[in-house]
C-alpha cells in the first residue's frame, strides 16, 4: 500500500469509487481509496438502484438528469458497462399530493428534464398494466429507469485504477490524523498514509469516522428492505418502474423474469446489529400492494429479499462539502436512500471541489455542511421522506 498519497478516499461504495474515478479524470491519480471490506459491502450492494429525476430541488433533480446521461453512455463516458436499462419511471401520489407534484414536474421541465404529469387515459398507451384511482396523481419519465450497483461501482473502480489510483481492500482506516487544523495522514493497520486530503465516503459509517475528529454529522442508519419476485412473464412479460408512493413502496422489473420491490417503514436501528434479512409479513404485505398496483402480478412469488441501511439526514438530502474547521478533510455521506443515481454526479461535483477548489458543473451549495446549524434545511414538496 502506498505510504503518500495526494487524496486518500475512505469507503469503497458507489460514491467513494465515483470520487476515485472522477479525481483521475482530472489528473489527480496519486490516489488511495481504502475499503474496511470488499467494495460494495454496503448499502452500495444492497441498493435497487432506481435512477428516477423525480425531485423538489432543482440541485438533485439536476445531479439525477446529468448523472442518467451518464450512465446511459457509461461504455464511452467512463468505460466499463453501467448496466442501465431504460424503462420509464411512473410516481404515483394521492390526491392531496397533487399540487406538489404538479410544482415538481414543472420545475424539472424547466430544467430541461424529459417529465410530464400524466392521467389515467395517459396510461392506456404507457403502462396499461398499472391500475391507478381517480384519486391519485401521476408524472412519468420515459428515459428513466434502473442500473446495475456492481457494475457502475467496479466500472469506476477499474477505470481509477488504470489511471494510477490504488484501491486496498479488507483496510479499514482506522483514524484521520488531524494535526494544527489540517489533515496530516491517514492511519490503517497496515500503517500511516501520509497525505493532506482524506474524504469521507464510508456511507452508514461516515459519523463514527468524523466522530473520530470531533465532528458530529446528523446522520442517523435507517432499514430498508427489498425482496425479489417472479414475475408471472406469460401475462406481464414487462413493466416500467414505478415510485408508488401512494402505497409507500417502489417496483422495478429486474431482466425478463424477475421484479424487484422496495418497502418496509423505514424504522432507526443500529449500525452493525440490524436484521438484514427482509421480513415475511412486510414482503406479503409488499406483494399485496404491488398486486393492487399492477392485478397481473396475480401468482407472482418471492425469491428472497435483504435489508440494507439508508444514511438519512434531518431534512433526506447528502452533505457534499469540506468539512468545516479542518482544512483537507471532505465528506460525501447522508444519502438517504437516494445517492446511487446521483454518484455519477457526486464524483463529479467532489472531485472539482477538491480539485479546483469550486465546483464548475452544478451548484452544491444547497447541500452544504453548515446548513443544519444555520436552520437552512431544504424542504420537500412532499411529506414522504425519500422522495425529498
Ligand atoms: C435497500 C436499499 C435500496 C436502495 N435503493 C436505491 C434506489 O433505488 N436508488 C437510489 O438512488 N439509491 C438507493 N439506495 C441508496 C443508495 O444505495 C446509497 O445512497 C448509496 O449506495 C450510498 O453509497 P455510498 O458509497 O455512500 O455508501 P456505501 O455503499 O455504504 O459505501 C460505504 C463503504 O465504506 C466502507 N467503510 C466504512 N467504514 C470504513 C472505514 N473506516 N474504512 C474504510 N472503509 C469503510 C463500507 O464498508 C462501505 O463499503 C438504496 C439503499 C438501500 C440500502
Amino acid at each position: 500500500m502506498k505510504e503518500t498519497a495526494d487524496v486518500v478516499v475512505i469507503g469503497g461504495g458507489v460514491v467513494g469509487c465515483s470520487i476515485l474515478y472522477n479525481l483521475g479524470r482530472l489528473g489527480i491519480t496519486d490516489t488511495l481509496l481504502l475499503e474496511r471490506d470488499v467494495i460494495g459491502s454496503g448499502s452500495t450492494g444492497r441498493s435497487a438502484a432506481i435512477c428516477r429525476m423525480h425531485y423538489s430541488n432543482p440541485v438533485t433533480a439536476t445531479m439525477a438528469w446529468e448523472s442518467r446521461r451518464i450512465f446511459a453512455n457509461f461504455e464511452e463516458m467512463v468505460g466499463g458497462p453501467s448496466g442501465f436499462v431504460e424503462t420509464g419511471y411512473l410516481v404515483v401520489v394521492e390526491n392531496e399530493d397533487r399540487q406538489g407534484l404538479e410544482r415538481n414536474v414543472a420545475m424539472q421541465v424547466e430544467l430541461g428534464i424529459d417529465t410530464m404529469v400524466v392521467n389515467r387515459d395517459d396510461l392506456r398507451d404507457i403502462a396499461p398494466m398499472v391500475s391507478v384511482s381517480d384519486d391519485e396523481a401521476m408524472g412519468w419519465e420515459p428515459q428513466s429507469g434502473y442500473a446495475d450497483p456492481y457494475l457502475v461501482m467496479s466500472s469506476y473502480a477499474n477505470r481509477a485504477s488504470e489511471m494510477g489510483a490504488e484501491v486496498v481492500t479488507q483496510a479499514p482506516a482506522l483514524g484521520i490524523e488531524v494535526q494544527g487544523g489540517r489533515v496530516r495522514a491517514v492511519n490503517t493497520a497496515a500503517g500511516r498514509v501520509e497525505t493532506h486530503v482524506a474524504v469521507v465516503a464510508a456511507g452508514p459509517w461516515s459519523r463514527v469516522e468524523l466522530a473520530k475528529v470531533g465532528v458530529d454529522v446528523p446522520l442517523v442508519p435507517v432499514r430498508h428492505q427489498v425482496a425479489y419476485i417472479v414475475r408471472p412473464v406469460d401475462r406481464l412479460p414487462f413493466h416500467p418502474t414505478v415510485g408508488d408512493i401512494a402505497q409507500s413502496m417502489s417496483f422495478r422489473p429486474d431482466g425478463p423474469r424477475f421484479s424487484l420491490m422496495g418497502f418496509g417503514d423505514d424504522e432507526e436501528v443500529e449500525l452493525d446489529n440490524y436484521n438484514e434479512a427482509a421480513g415475511m409479513d412486510d414482503m406479503a404485505s409488499a406483494l399485496t400492494r404491488m398486486q393492487r398496483r399492477v392485478p397481473d402480478m396475480a401468482g407472482a412469488y418471492f425469491r428472497g429479499g435483504w435489508s440494507g441501511l439508508f444514511t438519512t439526514t434531518p431534512d433526506w438530502h447528502p452533505i457534499l462539502d469540506r468539512v468545516p474547521g479542518i482544512e483537507g478533510l471532505y465528506c460525501a455521506v447522508g444519502f438517504s436512500g437516494h445517492g446511487f443515481k446521483l454518484a455519477p454526479m457526486i464524483g463529479v461535483t467532489m472531485s472539482e471541489l477538491i480539485g479546483q477548489g469550486a465546483t464548475s458543473s452544478i451548484d452544491i451549495s444547497p447541500l452544504r455542511f453548515s446548513r443544519f446549524e444555520e436552520n437552512d434545511l431544504l424542504t420537500s414538496s412532499y411529506r414522504y421522506r425519500v422522495l425529498a
